[in-house]
């Protein structure tokens, strides 16, 4: 279950104000009873709330056992999902609430009598449904989330939101309270962070919850040592002035920053595997800090060792590029290291800037004061809004890897890069394409019109020194780099 809002919170304060009430005389009994309203329904819905969650479910678990376990019931979760906290920001408190409001009924309208219906959270509803499992519960289901994710007509417009979905079964999956709660809870999350629309609670992902919570304490402890546990890699990112033959003159080389986690018993991870998670415990906050001081100065020593480096790129997620304090680490951070704003570039991508694109072009306004330079990551993998993308003073694009991989054997794709490039080209942006791997796609590529490259091809990630051998050499082979070699 999700963690309580403010609503949750006032309800705490409510319920410790009838704990310390006694019940000696009518006015008081009366003054509980109205307390007690007040937690008992959410106001958006008029459903009961988490409070009556708990005592009810008590209650069904101690009618069931009394019965003598002959009967069952599948505790359902169902959630709302970004899109409605994306909505709530930027439309009418009244139009998110109507929404709850029709999805509190379009749930009712569902469910039988018997059936037990809960508003346990602003985007969170619990079903308790009972003698319902397996195949039945699958042929209720189908029609049931379908019915849910339609859109809701409103005023004019039209919202369809994600639901997700995640079940338990009592007495399998958990028999106490809390227990079955917990196991409804960790199959809504697999739902939730795999993109699928139901989950049934498994062994597995109990495990797999566990794995992740051991994971989230490691790297609270890793900040404690975070010099030692964290470490950047620098990946290669040229520019290319022209293709002669098998021969690339190279114009400029980059670096991308990568990081990585020497986790101590589980050896180097990479970020994907850790990145998520420290966005959810909010240690993406001081990791993003470390990496904007660290990237800084090793972009300073870099480019005295290495002549031909003209600049370097850092990855920023979403939720440190909305933060307040992005702009004032990055500007002390260039001046105490004393870098170039304007050979530093943040990586950003697309859904960092559409899921708050007011918040996204005011940082990148202040960005753009500093001097350093705006890259979308992973264009044409979110919700690429075209007509969006003039209003952000961007200097680069990056084509996502999935789009170059199968350059040569789909039309489709090639479709797509070359609307990409023609998009760059149009807007004088920089156009650079990742995960390049073969010499056929640099060859397609510029044909198509882009001239910056990133992949395997040219270089995996590389250490510091690494990387500065990697320009060293290119400087000695003239800036000439032959793709037959
Ligand atoms: P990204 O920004 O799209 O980075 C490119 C990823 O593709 C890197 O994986 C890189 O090692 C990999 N790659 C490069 N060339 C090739 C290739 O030719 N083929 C294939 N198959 N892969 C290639 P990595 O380092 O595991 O990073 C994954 C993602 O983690 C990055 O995707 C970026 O979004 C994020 N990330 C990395 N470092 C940071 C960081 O410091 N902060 C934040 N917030 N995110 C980071
Ligand atoms: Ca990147
Ligand atoms: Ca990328």
């Amino acid at each position: 279950m999700q963690t309580p809002n403010s609503d949750a919170g006032e309800s705490e304060g409510l319920l410790e104000e009838i704990r310390g009430l006694k019940a000696e005389n009518d006015d008081q009994r009366l003054k509980i009873a109205a307390l007690e309203r007040r937690i008992a329904i959410q106001p958006q819905t008029g459903l009961p709330t988490r409070y009556r969650l708990e005592i009810e479910l008590d209650e069904l678990i101690e009618r069931l056992t009394a019965e003598g376990n002959t009967r069952g019931f599948t505790l359902l979760i169902l959630q709302l999902g970004d899109d409605y906290s994306n909505l709530r920001k930027t439309l009418k408190a009244s139009v998110s609430e109507w929404i709850l409001y029709q999805t509190g009924m379009r749930i009712a309208g569902m469910l039988r009598p018997e059936d037990l219906l809960f508003h346990t959270h602003e985007n969170e509803f619990v079903v308790a449904l009972l003698d319902l499992k397996g195949a039945e519960l699958g042929s209720f289901l189908r029609p049931f989330l379908t019915r849910l994710s339609e859109a809701h007509i409103f005023a004019g417009l039209n919202i369809a939101l994600k639901v997700t979905a995640g079940a338990a079964y009592w007495p399998e999956h958990g028999a106490s309270r809390h227990q079955i709660l917990q196991s409804a809870d960790i199959a809504a999350d697999a739902s939730r962070e795999r993109h699928r629309r139901f989950s049934l609670f498994k062994p597995s992902l109990l495990a797999r919850a566990v794995e992740k919570v051991e994971l989230q304490n490691a790297i609270t402890k890793a900040f404690e040592n975070i010099d030692e546990q964290f470490f950047l890699l620098f990946q290669p990112k040229v520019f290319v002035s022209a293709l002669e033959g098998n021969r690339l003159r190279i114009s400029a080389v980059e670096a991308e920053v990568l990081i990585r986690w020497k986790h101590p018993e589980r050896g180097i991870l990479s970020p994907d595997a850790f990145i998520p998670l420290a966005e959810e415990t909010g240690l993406i906050m001081p990791l993003g800090k470390w990496l904007i001081y660290q990237s800084t100065r090793k972009l300073v020593s870099t480019r005295a060792a290495a002549r031909v480096c003209s600049g370097m790129s850092i990855n920023l997620s979403a939720r440190q590029f909305h933060s307040d304090d992005a702009t004032r680490i990055l500007s002390t951070a260039l001046s105490r290291s004393g870098a170039r704003p304007g050979d530093l570039t943040i990586e950003l991508t697309e859904t960092g800037f559409f899921e708050d694109p007011v918040s996204a072009a005011r940082t990148i306004s202040r960005f753009k004061d500093l001097g350093v330079r705006i890259s979308m990551d992973d264009f044409g993998t979110g919700y690429s809004s075209l007509s969006h993308l003039h209003r952000f003073p961007l200097h680069e694009i990056k084509i996502d890897k999935q789009f170059v991989e199968h350059l040569d054997t789909s039309n489709d794709d090639r479709v797509i890069v070359r609307s990409l490039v023609s998009i760059a080209t149009g807007m004088n942006l920089a156009l650079v394409a990742e995960g390049v791997e073969r010499p056929e796609a640099v060859k397609m590529l510029w044909n198509m019109g882009c001239k910056g490259f990133q992949g395997y091809l040219f270089s995996r990630p590389l250490d510091e020194r690494g990387f500065i051998d990697f320009c060293n050499k290119l400087a000695e082979a003239g800036m000439v780099w032959n793709l037959a070699a």
